[in-house]
């Protein structure tokens, strides 16, 4: 963009677009944060040699097209001001905007930008312990993070190639699985795919390239399989009754899942079957009814499908009544389609009711964003159960950090209320223990134990934990291999810090 063009009226038109769910009211108090923003970046470049203003504004049509209220679509016009400039103290914002927006800029804020930082102290751990101590407080701070994230990640290409390298791992590690757990998959998926092209560039031109060449040979037979599912699904009665609309979308899996699969085969891309079944029909039930008995469609189309085109055994599954850990929610399931005697290639279909897909963050009631306020009693009465739970049970894994004890998901909600839920689990963590540790455990605790993949285990109580992958084949071999009445998960509620 040429900076001789790009002024507030310019920008405010960019802007607006993605503005159309708010009250003229709140249209105007963006338009404010607007031109407080623009001033206050007067002057400064990007990296690329675009205005710096041109960030900003780009966050903010992020959040706006996840149809996010006024305050968070302010603080992310703000969310640079006081870090990079001089022009603008936290006061100044709050006295304009109010304290909900300051209080997200000013957890955008690195910390040691503020305050100078002790001895031994490393700053970029320093920062994201703030960041995550604040962020647990309010989920719009996340949120605006995530935006700020993404753009960057998408403008990314003048950075240095160490830099791009460090920025696209820690966005791997810690971003986009925090996208993934508030259900963004949109979000999650270009971190991912953004991630990749900086983090394994060859590799990921190498996916890219073989991706072109599979939808040269696929893109027909995808195609007459999505018009016949559609006119199927169309004509159904039954799900006339229930379903307000029905979208079906052709697309190629993501060059990311794509990617995890060619790791495991030890990059060998010859011979490998399993990257050539890249094609995919993503069937979307647009619903009224948002309570947990809407699933049940799911199952109905599934039935459908499978009747209309031969399942491939061993490849459905269940991501409604079975949790996944990423947070996904739907049915997917593997087909040949038979169109005529071709038989070229299985489509994986998967199924999800508006209300389970990706950032359906209109949902959210605002009234819910910051219910979490720091409450100093939350860990009164059970800060010491931790420490001495040790009698439960027969057989006691002490393993570092307290895995235990981490926010896990509830498996059966999901949007808001999941990611409500995970939140108010990690400011209990935080209250026990995070605030016990140095900022470089912490930044470890979370990274290695709570945002790495994770599984869910059985309890002999019948109940869910999500562990760390690594830690639950860890406990697998303890207990199958050694020993412990048989087989299968006798885990231990209780364990120790350090
Ligand atoms: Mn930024």
């Amino acid at each position: 963009m040429d900076s001789d063009s790009v002024d507030v009226k310019f920008l405010w038109e960019r802007l607006s677009q993605q503005l159309g769910h708010l009250t003229l009211e709140n249209r105007r108090r963006v338009a404010v944060g607007l031109i407080v923003a623009y001033a206050a970046h007067d002057g400064q470049k990007r990296k690329s040699g675009e205005p710096f203003i041109t960030h900003p504004v780009e966050v903010a049509r992020i959040l706006g097209g996840l149809y996010l209220d006024a305050d968070t679509i302010i603080a992310g016009l703000l969310h640079d001001t006081v870090e990079d400039t001089d022009r603008l103290s936290f006061e100044e914002i709050e006295q304009r905007f109010g304290v909900h927006v300051r209080r997200i800029v000013e957890a955008e804020t690195r910390l040691t930008k503020i305050v100078p930082t002790r001895p031994g102290e490393r700053v970029k751990d320093l920062d994201f312990q703030h960041f995550f101590m604040c962020m647990s407080q309010d989920v719009r701070i996340l949120l605006v993070k995530l935006a700020d994230r993404l753009h960057n990640m998408r403008t990314m290409a003048s950075m240095k190639t160490e830099k791009q390298k460090e920025k696209a791992a820690e966005t791997l590690q810690v971003y986009a699985p925090l996208a993934g757990l508030l259900g963004l998959d949109t979000v999650k998926e270009e971190m991912e795919v953004l991630s990749l092209r900086y983090f394994d560039p060859d590799r990921y031109f190498e996916l890219k390239d073989h991706l072109k060449k599979l939808e040269a040979v696929q893109e027909t037979i995808l195609k007459d399989a999505k018009d016949i599912l559609e006119r199927k699904l169309q004509n159904d009665p039954l799900l006339a009754k229930q379903v307000r609309q029905i979208s079906i979308t052709a697309r190629q899996k993501s060059i990311y899942s794509l990617y995890k699969i060619y790791k495991r085969s030890q990059w060998k891309l010859e011979g490998n079957q399993r990257l050539n079944q890249v094609a995919q029909l993503h069937v979307l039930l647009d619903t009224d009814d948002p309570s947990a008995e809407s699933a049940a469609v799911c199952y109905y189309v599934l039935g459908v499908i499978h009747l209309l085109w031969s399942p491939i055994p061993g490849k459905l599954k269940d991501c409604i009544a079975t949790p996944k850990p990423s947070s996904w929610k739907g049915l997917s399931t593997n087909v040949w389609p038979s169109s005529g005697a071709r038989l070229v290639t299985p489509i994986e279909i998967l199924i999800q009711t508006s209300h389970m897909s990706t950032g359906n963050v209109a949902q959210w009631q605002p009234s819910q964003w910051n219910h979490i306020e720091a409450d100093d009693d939350v860990s009164d009465d059970e800060s010491n159960s931790i420490f001495d739970s040790s009698d439960e049970t027969e057989f006691n894994l002490t393993l570092r950090n307290g895995f235990n004890r981490l926010p896990t998901l509830s498996y059966r909600s999901s949007g808001f209320g999941q990611a409500q839920i995970w939140l108010e689990n990690l400011q209990k963590w935080q209250h026990e223990i995070g605030t016990k540790m140095s900022p470089r455990d912490y930044v470890d605790c979370i990274r290695d134990d709570f945002l790495s993949p994770s599984v869910y285990v059985f309890t002999p109580a019948g109940e869910f934990v999500q562990l760390p992958e690594v830690k639950a084949l860890f406990c697998f071999f303890l207990t199958t291999f050694l020993g412990r009445n048989g087989a299968g998960f006798r885990l231990s509620y209780s364990c120790a810090y350090r």
